[in-house]
């Protein structure tokens, strides 16, 4: 047949990936993420068929980060609908993930809810009024139904390695708090936002979290068709930051990213894709998961375009 022999193609960008000696930086501003070695890479593919090729470092749990983002959109749509979007907005920032100054010029309501203003606003909105550990065990357990597996755990020293250092998010956190648009206190909201970062997975079972964002009949589905797409348009406009025109100009496909050096991308109605590879682009994307995403979208003929 005239299909893509997607096992060899998964070897061979490994190897690939492996030969070129530029690996890109590890995020130095969470310590304990510091001391990750960048010169790891690993790739899995889940198909509408429900089968999972992987090569590389695929069993190897890496700090997901930002990519719970997305599960966290997930959810807080699900507790509050719509309602959801006059605290966060639904535009790409063109800012750094990190950054301040869009948040005084728009009267506290971030840009999209994958920047970190946004995402605190997104775990406030999960948190409710409920006790953090409540709404990390929600947390968790949607991303191990997404996943099919109970074997995902939070990294509780990441997590207080990011609590020690995490000023830039503590000052988000305030300043959403001086527009009143935080329910709860920011040490709560943030405690609850720094952990579910801290989640680990391999690219194997992030790739099969994915699974609910492809659409497919044959993989399970958790949200509705519509949220499904509204997802995947966040994550293509918004999903690498300042990063997010290029990433669709090169991979041309919905993804997060995570400055632990994930990145989860969707083909819709054909696959959920995991890499990870823990240097990082100017941006804060992984620089050799982008690459090599580019490099299977062309291959596989993978676009949304
Ligand atoms: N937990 C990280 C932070 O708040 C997430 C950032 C990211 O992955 N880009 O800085």
């Amino acid at each position: 047949s005239n299909a893509p022999d997607l096992p060899g193609l998964l070897s061979r960008l490994n190897g690939r990936m492996r030969e070129d000696d530029h690996w890109g930086d590890v995020a130095a501003y969470i310590p304990q993420l510091a001391h990750v070695d960048p010169h790891q890479f690993g790739i899995a593919v889940v198909t509408a068929d429900g089968t999972c090729h992987v090569a590389g470092d695929s069993e190897v749990p890496f700090s997901v980060q930002s990519i719970t983002k997305v599960f966290t959109l997930a959810i807080a749509l699900g507790r509050s609908g719509d309602q959801l979007w006059q605290r966060v907005g639904r535009e790409p920032s063109g800012r750094a993930f990190n950054s301040i100054v869009q948040l005084e010029q728009e009267q506290g309501r971030p840009r999209n809810p994958f920047i970190n203003a946004g995402a605190i606003v997104t775990t406030d909105e999960v948190l409710g009024h409920r006790p953090p550990r409540e709404a990390l065990a929600e947390i968790v357990q949607f991303v191990r139904a997404a996943a099919g597996t109970d074997d995902i755990h939070i990294n509780d020293a990441v997590a207080a390695s990011e609590t020690a250092f995490g000023h830039r998010n503590f000052a988000l956190a305030h300043f959403l708090a001086s527009f009143d648009n935080l329910k709860n206190a920011p040490e709560l909201t943030l405690g609850t936002y720094f952990h579910h970062c801290a989640l680990e997975m391999s690219v194997r079972q992030l790739a099969m979290a994915g699974r609910f964002l492809v659409d497919a009949p044959g993989l399970p589905r958790l949200v509705s068709a519509g949220r499904i797409r509204r997802l995947n348009a966040l994550m293509l406009t918004c999903g690498h930051y300042d990063g997010s025109g290029d990433f669709a100009y090169r991979v041309g496909l919905p993804g997060k990213s995570g400055v632990g050096g994930g990145i989860l991308a969707i083909v819709p109605g054909q696959a959920s894709i995991a890499v990870w590879s823990p240097g990082l682009n100017r941006y804060g994307n992984s620089h050799k998961g982008t690459e090599a995403l580019a490099i299977l979208a062309r291959q596989m003929g993978w676009s949304i375009f």
